[in-house]
């Protein structure tokens, strides 16, 4: 099974995670967590790459979207793909939704072909069940304004705008309102044990 997290920053996808896979595990699952853009060496290297050149140094939107689309390739072909076939339950931190919504509803490449590009890079491994941790750009900046005082990370994404943010907050609920037995949307503004609850309610069903 594949189950993908996806929201904005400051959603608390990674903590939700983080927890679940202790709650897989508990129950005698093997669970695979990891994270997009990266998640194998070659990829986290890409993820280096894009990291490195955006904010002062330019890296044209093409090429983040390509190399995005590359370490997802090398990701699902040497990670994902290989977990599956051995029955385990993948918890990705990001996949080709966050594609379709940042570098598609935000940055406004063409649908149709960040679809194609992304069809290519799953090689037929798609999300069981995708998790949305839906918050309002408001909400989330105020959340990774704290995170950022006080781990003093500094990343391009947190000082864009709001604009951007409620684009891909659009575009992640037009993709949950097409599919929306694939893609569940869990409101974020809460006590994260309280979001985890309805994860593992959700969870269950598809494992059950
Ligand atoms: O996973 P995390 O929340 O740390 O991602 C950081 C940022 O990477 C996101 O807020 C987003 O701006 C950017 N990103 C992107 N395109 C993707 C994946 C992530 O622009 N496909």
């Amino acid at each position: 099974r594949l189950i993908t997290f996806e929201g904005p920053e400051g959603a608390g996808k990674s903590t939700q995670l983080k927890l679940l896979a202790g709650y897989l595990e508990e129950k005698g699952f093997e669970v695979i967590a990891t994270r997009e853009p990266g998640g194998t060496p070659l990829a986290e290297r890409l993820r280096a790459v894009i990291k490195a050149f955006e904010g002062e140094e330019k890296l044209h939107n093409t090429t983040e979207l390509l190399l995005i689309e590359a370490a997802r390739s090398q990701h699902v072909r040497e990670v994902i793909r290989p977990a599956l076939a051995a029955g385990k339950i993948v918890l990705c931190d990001r996949y080709f939704d966050s594609t379709t919504a940042y570098q598609g509803g935000a940055r406004g490449f063409d649908a149709e072909a960040i679809d194609a590009l992304n069809d290519l890079a799953i090689a037929e491994c798609a999300p069981d069940l995708t998790l949305l941790f839906d918050l309002t750009p408001e909400a989330g900046f105020a959340r990774t304004r704290t995170r950022t005082e006080t781990q003093g990370e500094h990343d391009r994404f947190e000082e864009e705008k709001l604009e951007f943010h409620r684009q891909v907050r659009e575009s992640y609920l037009t993709i949950a309102a097409r599919e929306p037995e694939r893609v569940r949307v869990v409101a974020a503004d809460r006590p994260a044990q309280e979001i985890q609850t309805e994860v593992r309610k959700l969870v269950d069903e598809l494992i059950r």
